[in-house]
């Protein structure tokens, strides 16, 4: 595998500011980038303090009160943002390997994926604006009611590591395309891809405060852009347990709150699926993106009958996929994106390996043959309660669970049984089934014969502890406006005198 410097100098990468190729010695005041693959520091990422906070907020505040952008006609704005659009599709490459580099995940998907995706969000953003439409109401007679939707403000993103791209386009998208600013806090493990974007949207011709990045720790930076008085909107995505923290901040100036938290996806199924299919999507839902993915289809609950050959044909694809250089073009599964988080799934194989409910089925560790970076092997077991830590808790890797369940009304009872509702997926050709599955599982989005596919048109977010509020269309409008009733007499009104009784 190439180290680091080498790879930077084959990519003819250029680290976009405040990025800075890392320093011999670790900068305080400064987010260390290290290179999943090889363990390698490759960037320091400067941290914001709290003045240019501030001045970022007040930047923004500036832009949307007094700038152009708002009140551009909704034509002008989509054709900078298609622009944008086309940038990213025109600079596809530069941000695959930057994307690559600081999540590690496989070159092949962030340019297949990642990357395309993002500029499809920015398109479909932009031309909804064209299309927007209003209410009225003429019901009372005595009144035309016209409710129209205004931009909120100032619009934050506390974006995560594990989709870096588009995610923060999304947010970006929708959030500028309805006439807002926005300040997008990435995470520190993942700044950089972002930053690229930015530079690309402002080249596009959006103006520099419409969009702004703020690097820094959550805890520190992101706390202080949530509580800032001058933000009126925050979209979130990340952990449940951040979530909580960002909403009770955001209580104190009551501003909106959008949640897109974790998840653990039950992924049914029953023996009138298409077997291939089955085997086909269910290895999709968790290993794409590394398993690292909120909607990943992490617990399998498999129909008993079918359950042998399913774990069979299954645990011999999981052997089989490759695992290596995330830059190499036919790479599956990359390394994890950092220590901490490979960590984290080393306790959760430890667990699998020492608790009598679990049979490690594959993997269970570090994925043999290599001796540094983060990788950890594809990893399946077998789970004889749904109780237990490895079914219940997100995991955030390549790591599955597959439980036997005797029919769908055991399935479903496991699906359910779970603080998280974010997705679930079916499979099944039996209709009543699929229907039936439809109707009762507790998550916000059901996928079925299908791995996991977005429509922006339709809302995609949890239920329970996976999140408050709906990313696409519907719940982007919703997070980012305000709607305001007008209330013009249709015809001139015969108000009452008062103050003129004599006394
Ligand atoms: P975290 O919750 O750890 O962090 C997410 C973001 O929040 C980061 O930018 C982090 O900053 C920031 N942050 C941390 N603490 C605070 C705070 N007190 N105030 C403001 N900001 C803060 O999540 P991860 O980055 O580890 O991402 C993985 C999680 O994201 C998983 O649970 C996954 O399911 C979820 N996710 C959900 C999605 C959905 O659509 N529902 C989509 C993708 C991921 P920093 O990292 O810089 O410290």
């Amino acid at each position: 595998m190439m180290d680091v410097s080498d790879l930077l100098e084959s990519l003819k990468l250029t680290l976009p500011a405040p990025a800075h190729a890392a320093s011999d010695a670790k900068w305080e005041g400064a987010q260390r980038l290290i290179y999943a693959a090889t363990e390698e520091a490759y960037a320091d990422v400067a941290f914001a303090t709290a003045a240019d906070v501030d001045s970022a907020v007040h930047r923004a505040r500036h832009a949307f009160e007094h700038g152009i952008w708002r009140h551009m006609p909704a034509s002008e704005r989509c054709a900078i943002m298609q622009r944008a659009a086309d940038a990213i599709v025109a600079h596809g490459e530069e941000l695959a390997a930057l994307h690559t580099l600081e999540t590690g995940i496989p070159i092949g998907q962030a340019r297949t994926m990642h990357v395309p995706r993002s500029a499809e969000n920015i398109r479909f953003f932009a031309e909804h604006i064209n299309s927007m439409a209003g209410e009225s109401y003429d019901q009372t007679g005595r009144y035309l009611s016209i409710v129209t939707r205004e931009p909120i403000g100032v619009g934050l993103l506390i974006a995560p590591w594990n989709a870096p791209l588009v995610l923060s386009s999304m947010k970006l998208a929708a959030c500028i395309a309805l006439g807002n600013s926005i300040i997008i806090k990435p995470s520190e493990y993942a700044p950089l891809s972002v930053l690229r974007l930015v530079e690309l949207v402002h080249a596009a011709g959006v103006p520099k405060d419409v969009v702004q990045v703020v690097c820094g720790p959550g805890a520190t930076i992101g706390q202080a852009l949530v509580a800032h008085a001058g933000v009126d909107a925050v979209g979130f995505v990340g952990g449940t347990a951040t979530g909580r923290r960002i909403m009770a901040t955001a209580a104190s100036t009551l501003k909106k709150v959008g949640l897109e938290l974790g998840g653990k996806s039950a992924n049914i199924v029953l023996n009138s699926a298409d077997f291939e299919r089955a085997v086909d999507g269910s290895l999709m839902g968790i290993f794409a993106g590394n398993g690292e993915q909120c909607l990943a289809g992490s617990r399998i609950l498999v129909e008993a009958d079918i359950a042998d050959r399913f774990i069979d044909a299954f645990t011999a694809r999981v052997g089989n996929l490759r695992v290596g250089d995330p830059f190499e073009a036919g790479t599956e599964i990359g390394p994890l994106a950092f220590a901490a988080h490979y960590d984290r799934l080393q306790a959760f194989a430890n667990i699998a390996r020492t608790d009598s409910q679990y049979r490690v089925l594959a993997g269970g560790g570090r994925a043999p043959g290599f001796d540094l970076g983060y990788y950890f092997a594809p990893t399946v077991v077998e789970a004889a309660d749904n109780a237990g830590p490895l079914c219940q808790q997100e995991i955030f890797g390549p790591f599955v669970t597959i439980q036997r369940v005797a029919n769908l009304d055991e399935a479903l009872a496991c699906a359910n049984d779970s603080e998280f509702g974010l997705a679930s997926y079916i499979w099944s050709d039996d209709l009543p089934s699929v229907m039936r599955a439809r109707r009762e599982l507790r998550a916000g989005t059901v996928w079925v014969n299908t791995p996991m596919a977005r429509d922006l048109r339709a809302p995609f977010g949890g239920f329970k502890q996976s999140g408050i509020g709906r990313d696409g269309l519907p719940g982007s409008i919703e997070l980012f406006t305000e709607e305001k009733t007008t209330m013009i007499p249709n015809d001139p009104l015969a108000l009452p005198k008062l103050g003129t009784a004599k006394n």
